[in-house]
């Protein structure tokens, strides 16, 4: 498919410093969201996720998650072989006899997410049916959810939106009556999850959850009192669910950086009307001991250019971070889906000028890349190594998901997975 270049106002043309977007569309190279059980599972310790799908898909969260040799995995594949692609097995059958014997085996599972895939999708095995009757038969020790982590169309941390989705049918209503509560949305590293619970206490919370839980009963309840704040980009279908249980959004920039990880926070304490001193004294020390690790990297990266290609959907706050922060220059900033309404904090903040594109042709991208040779290139995996072969500096943006980087005290991990390709080519050319 090819498409001419279009340049768009986001949010329909309100506001008139909103950057233009670059329509471009056609072929792209990004992961699938089966991708998102390599973070998930370490998460959610008592779920399981079986994908449902090919060698292909087992080949790949096998090597995306590395292979735990000492612990017991939580997650798996079940196999679609050949004779159940040509009707000859009742795949229902199948599946139900994989799972008992998975949950026979293994009684610490409570949740357990059945996965499609591309090749479970195109056969039309309806999972959503699977899973309920699997969740009959195993209630009440074990939940059994569906969601989709195919390649078709999507983007690799789509699956963390499919899954998270999925769960939020599943939550208890928060009681009426009780007082407003916060709810954090979004898979993050325990070690993050606990600065950010300290931050809220200090600033006086006293109602607030986290979505995903690290167990799966102890899932935060949700409801009209229920305000949330996104901690990723990319969680638009997690979002419409909750709001259709009459939880309310709060705009904000994400966490990523020392300003956005205030803003954040601002956001939290402004819906809660907490006084600007407990939250300056909540966020002060945070806040300084994370300009100071930012300033560290100013000298070396400021006035570097930098381009995204589309692929985590985290392109928009990581282009305003370096920008804003560290003073690099984003020469284009690509991402798979530009979800206008979660952005709008973040494109305001972003510099005038900047080149944003919305699932651009990955082909043209790349000329545009060779012509603008930007300092650093943030890219996926599979075009990473073709570009440093031509001499360019990348960044693989899976890295970005695999590595805690939300809040003030991960300020100076955040930039560094920035820092370290320039530096090492830097070492190279020595
Ligand atoms: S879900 Fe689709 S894209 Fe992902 S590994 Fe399986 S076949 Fe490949």
């Amino acid at each position: 498919m090819t498409g001419a270049v279009a340049a768009t106002r986001p949010g329909g043309g309100e506001g008139c410093t909103e950057p233009a977007v670059r329509h471009d569309p056609g072929q792209r190279a990004v992961f699938c969201g089966l991708t998102g059980i390599v973070w998930l599972h370490r998460k959610i310790q008592d779920a399981f996720f079986l994908v449902v799908g090919s060698r292909t898909c087992a080949h790949l969260i096998q090597s995306a998650a590395g292979v735990m040799i000492f612990a017991e995995p939580r997650f798996a594949t079940a196999i679609i072989e050949e004779r159940d692609l040509a009707g000859l097995a009742d795949m229902n059958e199948e599946l139900d006899r994989v799972v008992t014997r998975l949950l026979e085996r293994r009684p610490d599972i409570k949740l357990l997410f059945l996965v499609g895939s591309c090749p479970s999708e195109v056969i039309k095995l309806d999972l959503k049916r699977a899973s309920e009757r699997l969740a009959t038969r195993f209630a009440p020790g074990v939940r059994v959810l569906n969601y989709s982590g195919s390649g078709i169309e999507t983007t690799f941390t789509q699956g963390e939106d499919a899954c998270l989705a999925s769960l939020v049918p599943t939550l208890a209503d928060d009681p009426a009556g009780a007082p407003p509560s916060l709810l954090v949305v979004g898979a993050l590293a325990d070690v993050v999850e606990d600065q950010l619970a300290r931050l809220f206490d200090q600033m006086g919370l006293r109602r607030f959850g986290f979505l995903p839980a690290r167990r799966s009963e102890a899932m935060p309840a949700v409801g009209p009192g229920t305000r949330f704040l996104l901690a990723q980009p990319y969680l638009g279908d997690t979002a419409r669910a909750l709001e259709a249980r009459g939880a309310v959004h709060l705009p904000a920039p994400f966490p990523l950086g020392a300003e956005g990880t205030t803003l954040w926070l601002k956001a939290a304490a402004d819906a809660f009307a907490v006084p600007s001193a407990n939250f300056e004294a909540a966020t002060v020390l945070g806040r300084q001991r994370a300009e100071r690790a930012i300033a560290r990297y100013r000298d070396r990266l400021a006035g570097r250019r930098v381009m995204f290609f589309p692929d985590s959907q985290l392109e928009v706050p990581l282009a305003r971070f370096l920008a804003r922060e560290i003073g690099m220059q984003p020469v284009e900033v690509a991402t798979p889906y530009l979800h206008r309404r979660h952005l709008a904090a973040e494109l305001d903040l972003l510099p005038d000028g900047t080149v944003l594109s919305e699932a651009p042709d990955v082909d043209r991208q790349l000329d545009r890349c060779r012509e603008a040779r930007p300092d650093l290139t943030v890219c996926g995996l599979g075009l990473a190594n073709p570009l440093e072969a031509e001499g360019l500096s990348t960044k693989w943006s899976i890295e970005l998901l695999f590595t805690p980087l939300q809040g003030y005290d991960q300020a100076a991990d955040l930039v560094d997975l920035f820092a370290r390709p320039l530096v090492r080519r830097a070492a190279l050319k020595v």
